[in-house]
């Protein structure tokens, strides 16, 4: 029995950004779960069988690219980081609690390893792909929560999504992971599947959605996920997405937000 992934609107991102925000959309926020009962005592499966809203099967040309968020009359469409965005600061709080066999240092290594994964691959196909590794840094464009348990015996979850400040759309990620996602006493990641579900994850902050039948870090079958880190039809994927106009909805249009304006409306900004 394989676990999955749960995926649902996640609208609690806004508490990471503060208020004054022009405009926040929802993300898809969606859930890893944790490793099947094995040989070591893992933890159980997902007891959620259903199938995520944003699976797809991946084409030859644009990989599994679907919308990754909704503008704010809740049309889905597609947000993305861009040039002016790097070095993209990637906030990376330590983790409280090491992987197993693990110390805490070597456990936060892992998880910067696999983020910088995603950096290494990307640039083969984006050169201008740039991360900076941060701590504590509020204003980042992406965070990176260590918790002791996620919701639902999930060992990570994660999303993006936008906001527009100064007539600028900016994509906002976000994911957490959970080094012990489970109850049970031995339930604990060791360090490459820590690094698994963080490469998953990220790739969620990253734009990505699930893919169903796909050699895939977004394959979200953890038995597949652990033969499989970041591919070909990964990157398709990213280029596919990234090569849209930011904000691009699913209707082809601007997001709302990014419209000109028809005269006397005031434009907010944030703080
Ligand atoms: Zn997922």
């Amino acid at each position: 029995m394989l676990a999955r992934d749960v995926c649902y609107p996640m609208g609690a991102m806004a508490r990471h950004w503060g208020r004054g925000l022009a405009a926040a959309a929802l993300a898809l926020a969606c859930a890893s779960p944790a490793p099947p009962a094995g040989t070591r005592g893992d933890a159980p499966p997902s007891a959620s069988p259903q199938i995520p809203v944003d699976a797809k099967v991946a084409d030859d040309v644009n990989g599994f690219l679907a919308p990754n968020t909704q503008d704010l009359d809740g049309a889905p469409a597609y947000v993305h980081y861009t040039p002016e965005d790097m070095p993209l600061h990637v906030d990376v709080q330590l983790p409280k609690l090491a992987a197993r066999y693990s110390s805490r240092e070597a456990t936060d290594a892992a998880v910067i390893e696999a983020i910088r994964g995603w950096e290494a691959a990307i640039q083969t196909v984006l050169p201008w792909f740039k991360l900076e590794i941060v701590r504590g840094e509020r204003d980042a464009q992406i965070h990176v929560e260590w918790k002791t348990r996620i919701t639902g015996d999930a060992s990570g979850r994660g999303g993006i999504s936008w906001q527009v400040a100064g007539g600028r759309l900016r994509a906002r990620g976000w994911f957490e992971y959970a080094t012990s996602p489970c109850q049970e006493i031995y339930c604990q990641l060791d360090v490459d599947e820590l690094k698994l579900v963080v490469t998953h994850e990220f790739g969620h902050t990253l734009g990505l959605g699930h893919c169903l039948d796909c050699n895939s870090a977004m394959n979200y079958s953890w038995e597949t996920r652990k033969r499989t880190l970041i591919t070909d039809v990964d990157l398709r994927t990213i280029r596919a997405l990234y090569a849209l106009p930011n904000g691009t909805r699913a209707d082809g249009n601007l997001m709302l937000a990014l419209r000109p304006k028809t005269g006397g409306e005031e434009e907010k900004t944030a703080q």
